[in-house]
């Protein structure tokens, strides 16, 4: 299976060394037509305001298509992205998610921390079933809040009182770097993900 990670900004190249670590073919997409060429991609950590000038409109649209059709996972800045609301300041979201999302929500004092949370995901690291929770690593980098989650948003992980990992149908967004942990489960979760998309489409 071959994964995208966005490569326009931001740190993709610690997300390309987790998915290669757990056997993914990884590429690394700078251009609009890339998008094609793979089954799956990661939208990473950066700055969302950023990602949305180096994009343009052309290359908006051409993403916004793309995670209507393929699984698409989005950390920090990429989960701002995916959102279909955006606050502090308001931007445009590819509408993915059915969640608002604040971004910068911790403040400057503790704009960065580590800290542990709770991991939603049963042991085989599919969902349903046999729920379990189980402690998790979390690195918060200037990071966004989910503040609302939606109709038929599926929470994944959790930090406090606070949504941090969630999913709906193929999408998936966490608010901190997972691929800044040593543990792989966030990303296993997300290859989970695209290798069930890959069997339907097969079976369809
Ligand atoms: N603060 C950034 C934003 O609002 C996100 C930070 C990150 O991706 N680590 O886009």
């Amino acid at each position: 299976m071959t994964i995208g990670v966005l490569a326009l900004q931001g740190d993709f190249d610690a997300h390309r060394r987790r998915l290669e670590e757990l056997g993914a073919r990884v590429v690394l997409v700078r251009k609009p037509e890339q998008l094609d060429e793979i089954d799956g991609l990661i939208i990473p950590g950066g700055e969302s305001g950023t990602f949305l000038k180096l994009l343009g409109e052309a290359g908006f649209e051409k993403l916004k298509q793309f995670v209507k059709v393929k699984p698409t996972f989005g950390t920090c800045a990429g989960a701002i992205l995916l959102a279909n609301e955006v606050e502090n300041p308001k931007q445009a979201g590819l509408g993915a998610l059915n969640i608002r999302i604040r971004r910068n929500a911790y403040g400057r004092q503790i704009d960065s921390s580590i800290r542990e949370g709770k991991f939603l995901v049963d042991k085989n690291g599919s969902q349903g079933g046999g729920r379990h929770e189980s402690p998790l690593e979390m690195v918060f980098i200037r990071a966004p809040k989910i503040v609302d989650v939606g109709e038929n948003v599926e929470v994944l992980a959790t930090e406090g009182s606070d949504p941090v990992v969630v999913r709906q149908d193929k999408t998936m967004a966490a608010t901190f770097h997972p691929e800044l942990s040593a543990d792989t489960r966030v990303h296993r979760a997300f290859l989970d993900l695209v290798h069930n998309d890959l069997v339907e489409k097969s079976a369809g």
